[in-house]
């Protein structure tokens, strides 16, 4: 495991102290990791701009060498970076291991779209004038500071850094304080890729970390993924420097259930969305609303097999739900749980620690039904294992629930009657939708929120975009005069 930080090319001593990284299944230290100091994120910036010079002038082909290089070091060392995810965030091993073969395609999707940008760097535009002719050309837009949660910890690194260099870009990138280790690993990959020095920097830190990264004049565009109230700062940091910004921000995703759903399909997705690493997802379909005719029977099959999920070490076989990642999460998952009580809600299943396990920060799967639209649990963003669930009666009705929300980012919609679907699918204030299922990903789509979910869309050609200028160059090809000023001539 890493000590130090990579920075330009090199491993250096951290002078902000170190990072004390825990196994959220064992509750004890896994690891000192290094925290940068605002020195050392400004020694990065430094790198960053220095290799920015001479990266900005390669082509998209050779820039996919150094990606596919690096997708091949993730492959080469996947068994090493899954275990470690693992231990560090808690997730079960095979959904690491699934998480490493997407950072892996997330690399190489990207060297594909870096080759393919050389044929479309610059584009010819048709005027209106005679004298002129004029090109649109795409750069790079420059150093970029990428700041990253620790719910997918080298995934989310991949989702920045994979279209930012297939771009042209530079980039510092600070992992979570919670899960720094892949990411460190990663540094020693791009190292062992040939990657020119300087031109991906990792600077594991905390918030003050994030917060020099986001506020530094030498940094052109700010990619954020984390929570709405940490995307606000770094909006407001990005206004400083009229700095270009993308924001990943937080989610209550709705899943609608109609009646002619397939009820076994419907308890698979529903499960899915909820519980598949831990409720720690930004889409996580949160939020159930099910048309009220099929409720009592979709409750009492939903009821059975949460009750069938296994819990426990997330690197034993056959556990399908692992600790959520640290003290401070489980803190905030339990304070909805004491909220709950408050409130009176409804308790279908779950809601406290499973008996076996006397550490670690474990929960068991957790549904409340007949949770009101007021209730601060349908309302808020969990992050973790807890599912509010609503009835509806019609399909408008079930519309304005999910639309009912400050955050606009998932949602899904189960239902046999695809026309059906596909309308609903139209209405949903969402980024993303899901018919039929929920949370599937792939690199090749857009991603990203509506409303509060963020700004900007990751992901596909989309998440190469973010990381381009356009320039136009206009010429006068007359040997005319102007004859404005100079009517003489
Ligand atoms: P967080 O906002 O607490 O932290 C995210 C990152 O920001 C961390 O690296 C942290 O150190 C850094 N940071 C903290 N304060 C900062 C500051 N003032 N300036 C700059 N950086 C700062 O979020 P989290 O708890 O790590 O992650 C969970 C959140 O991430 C959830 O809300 C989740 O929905 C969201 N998320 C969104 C997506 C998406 O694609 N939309 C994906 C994953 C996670």
């Amino acid at each position: 495991m890493q000590t130090k930080l990579f920075i330009g090319g090199t491993w250096h001593e951290a002078n902000g102290g170190t990072l004390e990284v825990v196994n959220p299944t064992t509750e004890e230290l896994l690891h000192h990791a290094p925290a940068a100091s605002s020195a050392d994120i400004d020694k990065a910036v430094l790198a960053a701009r220095a290799a920015f010079k001479t990266w900005k002038r390669t082509t998209g082909a050779e820039r996919a060498v150094f990606l596919q290089a690096i997708a091949e070091g993730v492959r080469q060392n996947k068994e090493t970076l899954a275990r470690l995810e693992t231990q560090q965030n808690g997730k079960p091993l095979p959904e690491a291991l699934w998480d490493m073969d997407d950072v892996a395609a997330c690399f190489d999707y990207y060297a594909g779209l870096a080759k393919d940008l050389d044929s479309r760097l610059e584009t010819p535009i048709a005027l209106p004038h005679p004298d002129f002719s004029s090109l649109a050309r795409l750069e790079p837009v420059g150093v970029v500071g990428q700041i990253i949660p620790w719910n997918y910890p080298l995934l989310m690194l991949a989702w920045k850094v994979a279209p930012a260099l297939a771009a042209g870009c530079t980039s510092v990138l600070k992992p979570s304080e919670l899960t720094p280790l892949t990411a460190l690993e990663l540094g020693r990959i791009a190292l062992e890729a040939g990657l020119p020095a300087g031109v991906l920097n990792i600077v594991s830190g905390g918030r003050e970390a994030g917060a020099a990264l986001a506020n530094h004049a030498g940094v052109d565009k700010l990619a954020f993924t984390g929570s709405v109230a940490t995307g606000r700062s770094v909006m407001q940091a990005a206004t400083a420097g009229i700095k270009n910004v993308t924001l990943e921000l937080g989610g209550k995703s709705p899943i609608l259930v109609f009646d002619d759903a397939d009820l076994e399909q419907a308890i698979e997705w529903i499960l899915f969305g909820i519980f598949w690493n831990k409720g720690e997802v930004c889409s996580a379909t949160s939020r159930l609303l099910v048309q009220e005719n099929i409720a009592p029977k979709l409750f009492e099959r939903l009821k059975l097999e949460c009750e069938k999920i296994v819990i426990g070490d997330p690197l034993e076989d056959g556990v399908l739900l692992g600790p959520l990642v640290s003290k401070g999460q489980y803190q905030k998952v339990q304070s909805y749980l004491d909220i709950a009580k408050t409130e009176g809600l409804q308790l279908l299943t779950g809601g406290k620690r499973p008996s076996h396990l006397q550490k670690g920060f474990f929960l068991e799967p957790t549904v409340f039904v007949d949770v009101p639209s007021s209730s601060r649990l349908w309302t808020e963003e969990i992050f973790g294992p807890v599912l509010v669930a609503q009835t509806f009666d019609t399909e408008s009705q079930a519309i304005e629930l999910a639309n009912t929300s400050t955050f606009g980012l998932g949602s899904a919609v189960l239902s046999q009657d695809l026309a059906r679907a596909e309308r609903v699918a139209r209405e949903l204030e969402a980024g993303i939708v899901w018919i039929n299922c929920s949370q599937p990903t792939f690199c090749e789509a857009p991603w990203g929120g509506f409303k509060q979910s963020g700004i900007g869309r990751e992901l596909g050609t989309w998440g190469l975009e973010n990381y381009l200028e356009t320039k136009q160059i206009t010429t006068y090809n007359s040997q005319k005069p102007w004859g404005w000023y100079l009517k003489s001539v």
